[in-house]
């Protein structure tokens, strides 16, 4: 890992991007989910695909309103990143077999945040000898699988679950509708 000097980075840094020139908040707004890496619209989070992935499936939940501290996450925000996160977990198990994963916030510039102004969580699948397989060649890592072979291999997966939890939903009301 090298680390440089970025004094310029102290003024995009104290500057903070705005909802107008954040990522997160443009992949809220986008409608074309391909074009944005969206797999999943929650109704406080989404899923999107990071594009700059450490392993293939790296994913990022961030909630739809652009906010920077996750301590001020309401409940309803806080408890469907954790559901959204669980089902990641599952996608990513059936999509990539990993052997575990790394998952976690930056929150600041100083823990290395590179969007500081909405909080996210990094979900990243790990294999025993990953970073063997993932040679830094010019500072940029390379990878076996591009973005677009990710999206399609998770977007069917995540579209899936929807299906089952419309189905849950579905079966839900009908035994709780009232007997007459
Ligand atoms: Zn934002």
């Amino acid at each position: 890992m090298r680390y440089i000097a970025a004094p310029w980075r102290a003024d995009y840094v104290r500057r903070g991007p705005t909802p107008e020139r954040c990522v997160f908040c443009e992949a809220v707004r986008s409608t074309d989910d391909r074009a944005a890496a969206v797999v999943w619209r929650g109704r406080h989070n989404i899923i999107l695909l990071n594009r700059f992935p450490y392993t293939p499936g790296h994913l990022l939940i961030s909630p739809k309103r652009h906010r920077a501290d996750f301590a001020a996450a309401g409940p309803a925000e806080r408890n469907e990143l954790a559901e959204l996160f669980q089902m990641s977990l599952r996608v990513l198990g059936r999509a990539y077999r990993p052997q575990g994963f790394n998952a976690g916030m930056n929150l600041g510039a100083s823990a290395g945040a590179g969007v500081t102004g909405h909080y996210h969580l990094h979900i990243v699948p790990r294999w025993t000898g990953d970073a063997n397989f993932m040679p830094l060649v010019g500072g940029t890592r390379v990878f076996i699988e591009d973005l677009d072979m990710t999206y399609q291999k998770l977007r069917p997966l995540f579209d899936q679950e929807r299906r089952r939890r419309e189905r849950a939903g579905q079966a839900k009301r009908r035994s709780s509708a009232p007997s007459r």
